[in-house]
């Protein structure tokens, strides 16, 4: 697989602030891979370098393998779809996918030929004649999909792409964004703070913390191998067992992630007080405190209300207790 895009040892500092410290990181060619962290981590940065509307502080970027460091935005093998979509109103669905080529003096006919097959690509064939503001919030999403894509770039860079969507709208662009990611092959490189949406969508994920990243895996990595408490409670919410609670039960001094959907309530083990309870739809989280610590158990929906205050046992398979760096 060749190097789409590299980062080697980039940081970029506003003043004080270290958006981004040290990066190191390889995006494989047709790759979908996702930017995860919390609001101020470093993404939109990370994405900005790429595109090469900021330049690092220190170290570079190369893409397909040559230095980016040089190149402006618009002779890079790049384009990127923003969260705002920002289509032109008074400009038809087509122009505004043409709009690009238009500046860039590309004739008439062959950019609506290009902005008819980018269309195509996000299933918007016929739709070339309306206004954004006859669209609904997916349509104009793909409009804005078909803008970025007009001009065949290698690397489709989206930041927070599905955020101004309802859950159910966003549940679909998922799975349509993923089917368009494969067909054309092309590398997607995806900022979103949703870990849901990170872990069903992409091939690996970075996830990031204060301008760094914690951990670079595939979602199954990232969601059953946490490598950092951080990974552990951002991705997935898990229960993380200090050093010495872990220490007591198993021998071994480190922090370990223990996700709540592998504790089991059981006649006899481990016994924890509850604490309250809370109800999602499709499971309960039970709340418990267990040797000094929260820990939280998933229920199925149905399972019996538990009292505060009273005292349950349970259990858990050895090998849901993941044990983690930072032990020391
Ligand atoms: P969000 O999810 O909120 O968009 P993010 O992970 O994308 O967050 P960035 O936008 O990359 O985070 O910002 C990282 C840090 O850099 C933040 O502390 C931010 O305030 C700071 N920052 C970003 N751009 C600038 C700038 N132009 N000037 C000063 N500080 C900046």
């Amino acid at each position: 697989m060749d190097i789409a895009v590299k980062f080697d040892g980039v940081s970029r500092h506003f003043g004080e602030v270290r958006a981004i410290d040290g990066l190191d990181l390889e995006i494989g060619e047709g790759e979908f891979f996702a930017l995860l962290g919390p609001s101020g981590s470093g993404k939109t940065t990370s994405l900005r370098l790429i595109a090469g509307f900021e330049r690092p502080t220190t170290g570079r970027i190369e893409i397909f393998g040559s230095d980016a460091t040089d190149v402006p935005p618009y002779r890079r093998p790049v384009n990127t779809v923003f969260q705002d979509y920002a289509l032109f109103p008074h400009l038809n669905v087509a122009d505004n996918v043409a709009y690009g080529l238009r500046v860039a003096g590309v004739g008439k006919a062959e950019r609506l030929k290009a902005a008819d097959e980018a269309l195509a690509m996000v299933a918007l064939s016929g739709y070339g004649a309306r206004r954004p503001a006859e669209l609904s919030g997916g349509q104009r999403q793909r409009v804005a999909l078909a803008r970025a894509l007009v001009n065949r770039p290698k690397v489709l860079l989206l930041d927070e792409p599905l955020g101004a969507l309802d859950l159910k709208l966003r549940e679909q662009m998922q799975e349509e964004l993923k089917t368009l990611q494969r067909s054309l092959g092309i590398t997607f490189v995806f900022v979103t703070h949703d870990q849901g949406e990170a872990l069903s969508m992409a091939d690996r994920v970075a996830v990031f913390s204060d301008g760094r990243i914690q951990q670079i895996g595939t979602p199954e990595d990232i969601y059953h191998r946490p490598e950092t408490p951080f990974v552990a409670d951002f991705v997935g919410s898990s229960n993380v067992l200090p050093p010495d609670v872990v220490m007591d039960l198993t021998g071994i001094r480190a922090p370990a992630s223990l996700r709540p959907e592998r504790i089991r309530l059981t006649r006899e083990g481990h016994e924890a007080e509850v604490v309250g309870s809370s109800f999602t739809g499709a499971t309960t989280r039970l709340k418990l405190r267990f040797r000094g610590m929260p820990l939280t158990v998933q229920l199925p929906s149905d399972a019996a209300p538990r009292a505060p205050g009273s005292i349950v046992h349970i259990a858990w398979d050895d090998d849901a207790l993941h044990l983690m760096e930072g032990g020391a």
